[in-house]
């Protein structure tokens, strides 16, 4: 039995020895890296000299220094922090707070921030409903992963409330301006990026580049997106907000989740071949005022992180510590694997049961909560913490 007194630091627990999510929380006394162990954070900081050579990299604010490290060292670090929580003996200067005790800060400083739109099922979805009159996958999709480049600066950390935005939007006597109306989510998973510094990564080198998952909300007010996105993309209707989830789990902690990505019926550009599969079976909840309204699996996601990653950098873009990638909306070829509210809505036509309530878009005061678990080693199941936030009054944002 562990030193850990904790009934949810379990094998068959989403934080489990088997996952070890790394995170920042300050509880009184300035931040510091935690890790994640069942429903507690343990502070590593006093812990850096039980981890040997590689304790430097969890001495920091952030987990910046962590990111800068190379593959063998974050290997290295995992090993003797799961002997470190697994062990019988509680290690002199342990302090396990309790997650409701400990306030969660971003946990790394984010570099550059892409979004990708790489589920096939979501993009079909929203080219039917935003543009009814023709195909709804346009020709480059099935031989790239489409993207754009996203605002790093407002990537926020889990529980932080979310002003809903002001914009223009299209009115039937020309452009209108005021509070969107059309407030939505993208369930989404991202991934962060470490190692040294690289241009044209090879999908077989992808893990010395991707140092973890986190779950990711795209925050995406349709109004204005639906205004503005042609012919450069989206901008304002995004920009504005996205949330990611306190913890960073370890992208060695999928190593029995990895599946194929789907075929896509013809043959692939060379550099976008994988030479092992890095599409993840990981099955995700979304979570609207306390009820489940879509499962999605990131299992039917078109493009792999190894490919996404290659591709943003197969033109001699380079890839830093801390540059974080977004899957794009994780959809499912079922209504209930919806992973956005314009698709479940079907363009704000169909009302969505919320509860008790019904809903097309977010009301102010809403809540909506994404979680994913994976299948682990030996039976167990790996987690990605929750990224959850609030909806505040486009008034909250005045004067600030
Ligand atoms: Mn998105």
């Amino acid at each position: 039995m562990s030193w850990i007194d904790d009934p949810a630091f379990a094998r068959d627990q989403p934080f489990g020895p088997q996952t070890l999510p790394y995170g920042v929380v300050d509880f009184g006394d300035g931040q510091q890296v935690a890790v994640r162990v069942g429903d507690h954070a343990l502070p590593l900081r006093p812990l850096a000299a039980d981890l040997g050579d590689v304790g430097n990299l969890v001495t920091g604010w952030t987990l910046d220094q962590l990111l800068a490290a190379t593959r063998a060292e974050w290997s290295e670090l995992r090993a003797r922090l799961r002997d470190l929580v697994t062990g019988t003996g509680r290690p002199h200067g342990a302090q396990l707070v309790p997650l409701a005790d400990a306030r969660v800060r971003l946990p790394f400083t984010v570099g550059d921030y892409v979004d990708f739109y790489s589920s096939r099922y979501h993009a079909e979805n929203v080219g039917r409903i935003m543009r009814p009159d023709s195909e709804p996958l346009l020709p480059n999709w099935t031989h790239l992963p489409v993207g754009y480049h996203g605002r790093s600066g407002t990537v926020v950390v889990s529980g932080t409330d979310v002003i809903r935005p002001h914009g223009q939007r299209r009115g039937s006597k020309g452009p209108q301006f005021g509070p969107s109306g059309r407030l939505d989510i993208e369930a989404e998973v991202g991934f962060v990026c470490g190692g040294p510094v690289a241009r044209r990564v090879p999908t077989s080198n992808a893990t010395e580049h991707i140092f973890g998952v986190v779950m990711l909300n795209d925050w995406s007010a349709r109004d204005i997106q639906g205004w503005e996105y042609q012919p450069l993309g989206p901008f304002l209707g995004k920009s504005f907000a996205t949330s990611i989830s306190a913890w960073v789990t370890p992208l060695d902690a999928f190593a029995a989740a990895r599946v194929p990505v789907p075929d896509p019926g013809h043959p692939r550009l060379e550099y976008l071949v994988e030479d092992s599969p890095w599409g993840l079976d990981l099955r995700l909840a979304v979570e609207w005022n306390g009820t489940v309204v879509s499962r999605p699996n990131f299992s039917d996601m078109s493009y792999s992180c190894a490919q996404q990653l290659a591709h943003m950098t197969v033109n001699g873009a380079t890839v830093r510590p801390g540059d974080l990638f977004a899957s794009g909306t994780v959809s499912g070829p079922e209504v209930e694997q919806r992973g956005c509210f314009l698709e479940l809505s079907w363009g704000g036509r169909e009302k969505i049961k919320v509860g008790d309530e019904t809903r097309t878009f977010l009301e102010d005061g809403d809540t909506v909560v994404i979680t994913a678990t994976a299948p682990g080693e030996e039976g167990s199941v790996v987690g990605v913490a929750e990224v959850a936030g609030t909806v505040l009054p486009a008034s909250a944002g005045d004067g600030g």
